[in-house]
C-alpha cells in the first residue's frame, strides 16, 4: 500500500500549527496506511519551530525540517520534496485552507484512476474582496498570456503527486523556481479537483499586495521567455515605424508631433526594463547557489522507500 508524505510549508504560524496538526492527524487515521507530516520552517520569527518540536516529540508520525532563514515558498516546497519519504507526496498550506478531507479523493484519482498528479483550484473566491479577486483574475490570464507553460486559473499549491512526478521535479536544479509552472511542465497524467475558498483558520496571511506584484513578475521570468521575445518584434515593428515617421518628419517639418517621440522613448525604456530583468535573473542562475539552507531537521518514523 503506498505511504503517504504531507509537505506544510510554515512561516510564522505558530497560531495555528496545533489546529492542523489535529485536524490532519484526525484525516490521515481514516485513510489507514503509514504517513508522515512533514513540517517546513521557513524561518519563522515566532513558535512554529518549538511547536514542530513538541509535535514530534508527542508523534513520530511527525518530521520537521527549519531552515536557516526566510527563503520563501519556492525554497521551502524545493526541500519539503528532497526530504519526504513517501510513495504519494502532497504539499499543503498550514493554514487549514487546504482540505485535508480532500486527501481521500486525491488517492483514489492516484490509486484507481492512474493519474500522477491531482491539483486543485479554488471554484470561488467569495471570501475574498472584488480587489484580490481582480488582481488574481489578471495574474492567471496575464502569466498564461506570456508563458508557453500554462497554468490553470485559479489554481492552488494543494496537491497530490506520485514518486515518479516527484523525483522528476527534483532533477530541475533551476534558482528561479515557479512550482506551478514546473507542475504543467513535467506532464504526467494530471486532473484537478476544484473547491470552495475557505477562510485561514487563524494567523495571518503573509502576503501583502507589494509582495504579489513581486512574485507575479518573478514568476513570469522564472517560467519563461515570451517577453523577451515579445521586445525582440517590437523592436522589429518600431524600427520600420521610426524610419517612415522620420522620412516623413523630414519631407514636412512638423514640429508639433513630437510627442510621439516622447512614447517611443518611453517604450523603449520599458523594453531596456525587460531585457534588464532577464540579465539579472541568468546572472543570479549562473551563480548556482542553492534554494535553501538546513539548520535542524526532525526525522519522522517512516520508513525511506524512495
Ligand atoms: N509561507 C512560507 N514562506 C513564506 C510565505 C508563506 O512558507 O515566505 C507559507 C505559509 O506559512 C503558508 C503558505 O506558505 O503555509 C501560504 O501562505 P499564506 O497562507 O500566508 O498565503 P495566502 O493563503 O494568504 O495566499
Ligand atoms: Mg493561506
Amino acid at each position: 500500500m503506498n505511504s503517504l508524505s504531507i509537505i506544510i510549508p510554515c512561516y510564522n504560524e505558530e497560531a495555528v500549527l496545533e489546529m492542523t496538526y489535529q485536524a490532519l492527524n484526525s484525516e490521515l487515521k481514516k485513510l489507514n496506511r503509514e504517513y508522515e507530516i512533514l513540517f517546513v520552517n521557513d524561518g519563522s520569527k515566532d513558535r512554529t519551530f518549538d511547536i514542530i518540536n513538541d509535535l514530534s516529540n508527542r508523534d513520530t508520525h511527525v518530521g520537521g525540517i527549519s531552515l536557516s532563514r526566510n527563503f520563501g515558498k519556492e525554497g521551502v516546497l524545493k526541500a519539503g520534496l528532497a526530504h519526504a519519504k513517501g510513495d504519494l507526496i502532497v504539499v499543503m498550506d498550514a493554514d487549514l485552507q487546504d482540505p485535508p478531507s480532500l486527501l481521500h479523493e486525491m488517492m483514489r484519482l492516484i490509486e484507481e484512476e492512474g493519474y500522477d498528479q491531482v491539483g486543485t483550484y479554488r471554484s470561488s473566491r467569495k471570501s475574498q474582496g472584488i480587489a484580490t479577486r481582480l488582481f488574481s483574475e489578471a495574474y492567471y490570464r496575464t502569466f498564461n498570456f506570456f508563458s508557453d507553460v500554462k497554468v490553470p486559473i485559479n489554481e492552488r499549491e494543494y496537491r497530490m503527486m506520485s514518486r515518479k512526478v516527484v523525483n522528476t521535479i527534483l532533477l530541475f536544479s533551476e534558482q528561479n523556481r515557479y512550482i506551478k509552472s514546473l507542475w504543467s511542465w513535467v506532464g504526467f497524467k494530471t486532473t484537478h479537483i476544484g473547491y470552495e475558498d475557505i477562510d485561514r483558520a487563524a494567523g495571518k496571511t503573509k502576503y501583502n499586495i507589494k509582495n504579489k506584484l513581486k512574485l507575479a513578475k518573478h514568476n513570469i521570468l522564472a517560467s519563461s521567455d515570451k517577453p523577451l521575445k515579445f521586445v525582440g518584434t517590437f523592436t522589429v515593428v518600431f524600427g520600420v515605424f521610426l524610419m517612415v515617421y522620420t522620412t516623413y518628419l523630414v519631407l514636412t517639418s512638423n514640429l508639433t508631433v513630437n510627442l510621439i517621440w516622447a512614447w517611443l522613448m518611453w517604450i523603449q525604456f520599458m523594453m531596456l526594463s525587460v531585457i534588464a530583468d532577464y540579465v539579472g535573473k541568468t546572472y543570479l542562475e549562473s551563480k548556482h547557489r542553492p534554494n535553501y539552507i538546513i539548520t535542524k531537521s526532525i526525522e519522522s518514523s517512516m520508513k525511506v522507500n524512495k
